[in-house]
């Protein structure tokens, strides 16, 4: 059977991959058309494209017919020599870096702990190894997305105030593109974007947050409190790439005192110090941080009365910053990671009672609160965030591609 033209309204080849990439990188024939829509003569000249560029494999089906006979449909997937990407997530304490397929297969991965406040030029270099040996075997590698726990400015990939690795304003992705092309990897795209914000674009593609139409998400990872808005799948950035920055709303009157010179702020008062701190805790150093208040989670968890207390306290200030937040971007589903989830997952009660009894609307009040999914959430959407040139234009990534 000839193929037909493409219908103007046709789904186009960026889709037809973004639906394989969603997927897990395979898909039948018959599965793939019935969710794009299209005819199967669309579908067979998306195939052919996508298989020209390199990109992905038709192979015979081996799932039997139901019923009624038949052909077992095709199986399409990415094909093993399609470009793939580097995502790094880079911590106060460790440094992690994974070579990830489209369909978001993670291919192979290294992590190296960091000691507390490393000298910039160590982890410069110690990424750029580790980048050149993920990138050496094939698969080529198409572009590095690096999740950095700092304020991002997207256009240069500045990292402004990494302050948790003891850094101050750094030109992160100008120094990294430096140590790559002393490697040999001379012209690779390599984006930066911030932390909390990568690992919202991964819980609204990969995980709790998938589905939802305006997700917020909120998130506790060593010290401080960061987060993300993604609207219909995309990360709303702001300006600049500051865009979302929940951490310094004020929720308590005085407060603590907060790096930012201000008081009270969402992250002195729902983070993991505050946790100790309501515990009656001492402070711990950076490195002691996440071990200590999980102790203390821990307890709680138990049924300790002090604990449970002194989450029910930091939950507190959580949901009446959510509220806030709730009001000011109608989010059909907030999703909570790390500590955060910890705190949702003991007392959702103390949490969604704050939302209610501060959001405007009586529909905010009832908006679906859950813990996030996935376990290295930003090093996830940084491979989200490397991958997106080539599901947008796949034509162009086939051409780029290596032979
Ligand atoms: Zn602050």
């Amino acid at each position: 059977m000839a193929a037909e033209p493409p219908a103007p309204s046709a789904p186009g080849l960026s889709q037809a991959l973004t639906a394989l990439h969603l997927t897990g990188g395979a898909r039948s024939r018959a599965e793939l058309t019935r969710q794009l829509g299209c005819s199967r003569g669309v579908m067979g000249y998306l195939l052919g494209e996508l298989t020209d560029a390199g990109l992905v494999t038709v192979e015979p089906g081996s799932e039997r017919p139901g019923s009624g006979g038949g052909r077992p449909s095709q199986l399409v997937r990415i094909a093993p020599d399609a470009p793939a990407v580097i995502a790094v997530q880079l911590e106060p304490d460790s440094l992690v870096v994974a070579k990830v397929a489209i369909g978001g297969v993670r291919l192979a991965s290294e992590e190296r702990p960091l000691a507390p406040e490393p000298a910039v030029a160590t982890v410069v270099t110690d990424l750029g190894a580790m980048i050149a040996a993920l990138a050496a075997p094939a698969p080529a590698v198409a572009a590095v997305a690096i999740a950095a726990p700092s304020p991002v400015s997207r256009a240069d990939g500045r990292a402004l105030a990494p302050l948790h690795l003891g850094w101050s304003d750094l030109p992160l992705r100008e120094l990294v593109a430096a140590e790559l092309e002393l490697r040999g990897l001379e012209g690779m795209p390599v984006e930066v974007a911030n932390d909390a914000n990568l690992a919202a674009l991964a819980e609204s593609r990969r995980g709790a947050g998938r589905g939802a139409a305006q997700l917020l998400y909120l998130t506790t990872g060593h010290a401080g409190l960061g987060g993300g808005l993604v609207t219909d799948g995309h990360l709303a950035e702001g300006a600049h790439g500051y865009a979302v920055e929940p951490g310094h709303l004020t929720v308590s009157f005085p407060g603590a005192p907060c790096t930012c010179g201000s008081t009270g702020c969402l992250e002195v008062e729902a983070d993991n110090r505050a946790l100790l701190r309501a515990g009656g805790q001492p402070d711990v150093p950076l490195e002691q941080l996440v071990a200590a208040s999980a102790r203390l989670l821990d307890e709680a968890g138990a049924g300790d009365a002090d604990a449970l207390a002194a989450v029910r306290e930091v939950a507190h200030h959580l949901g009446t910053g959510l509220a806030s937040l709730v009001n000011l971007v109608d989010p059909d589903r907030v999703v909570l990671g790390e500590t955060l989830a910890r705190v949702w997952r003991l007392v959702p009660e103390e949490i969604s009672s704050r939302v209610a009894a501060r959001a405007f609307l009586d529909r905010l009040r009832k908006v679906p609160i859950e813990p996030a999914a996935l376990p290295h959430a930003p090093l996830i959407g940084a491979a989200e965030l490397a991958l997106e040139p080539l599901l947008r234009d796949p034509r162009a990534a086939g051409a780029a591609a290596p032979g």
